[in-house]
């Protein structure tokens, strides 16, 4: 598991989403490479279907066909590994009036601005980001981190639960985990080197709402990348007008085919929750798998391109599973 080291010149990146990110030093384990078996039977059905989901919409086409979901076991294992170390720190964003991602390109946090104080979701890797990354990320939005009323932690892996500690410590930030994943933040591969996990504290249930002020989260159980992953339906402010989205907590294939069916189970359960909400877009704490900041980055004068509307929303989902269909398939070939 990776752990980052942030440069003492964080303070001097300026301006939001500045595509000037600074290198990091990365402490990754080395990985094996993965040797693809032959190629099962099913998976070119599968990856033909979510082709045919995307149709000609651009972002979704890329999906389905080059991104990380569909492909072989090879390439998207080295689509993380190379996320991984490749990792920069990109100064804070604004994506949307009030909703700020502060990070790394592989590993981010969400805060949101609510009528009556923050929410976060996620910690970053460890209490050294929260220091180099967030405290000054959080200084130049003109943002407190005292003022964080909950930080959902999406799931027990560190890059995600690593400052959730400091967190507590410093700041006395309510942190609230699934039952399940508060167990899985011990049994995190990795451990040893790893951050210490927070204090047991609040407990998120599925279907559960949280009202902060002006703001809903849902929360939507995910299970699969971890077995208590958390995905949240939240409504956001895009130039004044709410909107809702769907930030879905757990990303990479998980290592065993029972977990990966799992995890499509969960993408079509989020898609069915997303469209009862009537969410017009997906978000990510691992934004790059979205290519979020380059698209946000982007915008210009024009419309928030992370708003894909409700039925671009639905079939991300819905590309997704197939997709992790394919990676049933895949994984069982390894023997997983
Ligand atoms: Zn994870």
């Amino acid at each position: 598991m990776p752990r980052f080291s942030a440069p003492k010149s964080f303070g001097l990146l300026s301006g939001l989403l500045a595509a000037t990110a600074l290198s990091i030093t990365v402490h990754a384990q080395p990985r094996p490479a993965v040797v693809d078996p032959p190629e099962p039977a099913e998976v070119a059905g599968h990856v033909a279907k979510a082709k045919q989901i995307a149709g000609d919409n651009p972002l979704l086409s890329k999906m389905a066909r080059d991104d990380y979901w569909c492909m072989k076991p090879s390439v998207s294992s080295k689509v993380v590994v190379d996320a991984l170390n490749g990792a920069k720190i990109h100064a804070p964003g604004q994506f949307f009036d009030n909703l700020y991602l502060l990070g790394t390109t592989f590993v981010g946090m969400f805060v949101l601005k609510t009528s009556d104080g923050l929410i976060a979701w996620d910690a970053l890797n460890s209490d050294e980001d929260m220091r180099t990354i967030f405290e000054p990320g959080m200084k130049q939005l003109g943002l407190n981190p005292a003022d964080i009323k909950l930080m959902i932690v999406t799931h027990g892996h560190f890059d995600h639960f690593g400052g959730a500690k400091y967190m507590q410590d410093k700041y006395k930030t309510p942190v609230a985990l699934s039952a399940v994943d508060w167990d899985t933040m011990l049994k995190t591969p990795g451990r040893a080197n790893g951050p210490t996990p927070p204090a047991r504290d609040r407990v998120l249930a599925d279907g559960e709402e949280i009202k902060i002020g002006d703001t809903t989260v849902r929360v939507v159980l995910t299970p699969g990348h971890t077995p208590g992953t958390i995905s949240s339906i939240v409504n956001v402010k895009d130039a004044g007008q709410m909107r809702t989205m769907a930030m879905w907590g757990g990303t990479a294939f998980p290592n065993t085919s029972a977990a990966v069916e799992q995890m499509r189970q969960s993408a079509l359960k989020l898609r069915d929750a997303a469209r009862a909400a009537g969410a017009v877009g997906i978000l990510n704490t691992h934004a790059f798998f979205y290519d979020m900041v380059e698209r946000k980055a982007a915008q210009g004068n024009g419309p928030n391109p992370l708003i894909i509307g409700a039925d671009a929303t639905q079939r991300t989902m819905e590309i997704k599973a197939e997709c992790l269909a394919a990676q049933v398939a895949w994984s069982k070939a390894l023997g997983r």
